[in-house]
């Protein structure tokens, strides 16, 4: 098992910054999601930490050692791609077994390991079988089983699930938490599924144009998000933003919305000009006697609940109500936040003010 630490770590490409002075540790045994679009960085990231590429600048430590000029064979780390190389022409068997016996490890060792890989993945009944005919799952628990019968320090997953269709996306990813938790191996996994990263991790770094934008447990980033572009990238719906200019009393801590001021705990204070109220679409109410007041555009039934989009004189909102609640389009509803849900963000430089 392996505690991960990056200290102000950086990478050029040329004339182009893809990672941006990032620093977070990951604790040993963690299940650890690093997230953001497409091209934020993230494979840099995980490359840097496995050894396959250099840091322009910065430090990577694996428990506690400067593995910056480490070569990844030396850092005793396995890497499961999207794309599972597995060796067509050996069975499942060799397949597994080939890196113990590329190290040169005895025979005897070898088949006790091999067979302990293949009861954890549930794989036991195919290890005679050619890689070449195996379904898809199959062939993705060969792919983990060869990593996993090093015993190495940390995992490394890049996309592991990203060609898969959805629903055996979501099967693979349960059974992968529970090798995890069987484990309890290190994991660094990188994915750019919101959903995925908040239902498999630990901990989620995300990251935005190279830059770590916020890094904590799941439900932290999802309640608190330190920035708008946070806020926006997790949750589907995404939170609703509002644009107002702006008042926070000295001493005081509401924020005036026209009529409607609502006293916001724990926000800094004095603080005027551009403001973004930010609100979870499940933390909009309807009420009859609110100043604040928004007409429905339009009604999505999805079940047990129903999205409800809303133009308000702030701008255009998503609430998520109970499907049993009755909601008509064009109607006019008064609108009504639980103020110890809201975010509320400096709107220029997007970062979170409480
Ligand atoms: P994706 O999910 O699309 O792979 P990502 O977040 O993993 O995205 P990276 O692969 O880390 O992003 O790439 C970050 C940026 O760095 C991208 O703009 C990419 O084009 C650039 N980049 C990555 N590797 C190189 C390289 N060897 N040379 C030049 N630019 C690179």
């Amino acid at each position: 098992m392996a505690q991960i630490r990056i200290q102000n770590v950086r990478k050029e490409f040329g004339a182009f910054t893809a990672v941006r002075s990032s620093s977070f540790t990951i604790e040993d045994g963690e299940f650890f999601m690093l997230l953001g679009p497409s091209g934020c960085g993230k494979t840099t990231t995980l490359r840097m930490m496995a050894g396959l590429e250099l840091p322009t600048s910065g430090e990577i430590f694996i428990d506690g050692e400067e593995v910056g000029m480490k070569p990844a064979s030396k850092r005793d780390i396995a890497f499961v791609f999207q794309m599972f190389a597995l060796y067509p022409h050996m069975n499942v068997r060799k397949n597994i077994s080939y890196p113990l016996v590329s190290q040169g490890m005895k025979r005897e060792e070898v088949k006790t390991r091999v067979h302990e890989v293949a009861r954890i993945l549930k794989i036991e009944n195919i290890l005679d079988r050619p890689v070449g005919g195996l379904s898809g799952g199959d062939r993705q628990r060969v792919a983990l089983g060869r990593a996993i019968v090093r015993r190495p320090k940390a995992f490394f997953m890049d996309e592991p699930l990203g060609a898969l269709d959805a629903e055996f996306r979501e099967h693979m990813a349960e059974e992968l938490r529970a090798l995890h938790d069987r484990m309890g191996a290190t994991t660094v996994y990188v994915t750019h599924d919101q959903l995925e990263a908040m239902q498999m991790g630990d901990k989620i770094v995300v990251m935005n144009h190279g830059v770590v934008e916020q890094f904590g447990k799941p439900q932290q980033i999802y309640d608190w998000p330190a920035t708008k572009f946070v806020a926006q990238f997790i949750g589907s719906p995404p939170m609703n933003f509002l644009e107002f200019e702006g008042m926070i009393g000295i001493g005081g801590t509401s924020i005036d919305l026209g009529e409607a001021k609502i006293e916001v705990p724990g926000l800094r204070e004095g603080r005027a000009g551009k403001l973004t109220l930010g609100v979870r679409p499940e933390h909009v109410r309807f009420v009859n006697d609110s100043a604040y007041r928004g007409r429905v555009s339009a009604v999505e039934y999805l079940g047990t609940t129903q999205i409800v989009t809303l133009r308000s004189s702030y701008g255009d909102l998503k609430a998520r109500v109970p499907s049993d609640q009755v909601v008509r389009e064009d109607e006019l509803v008064g609108l009504q936040f639980d103020p110890r849900t809201l975010s509320v963000f400096d709107a220029e430089t997007g970062k979170v003010l409480r």
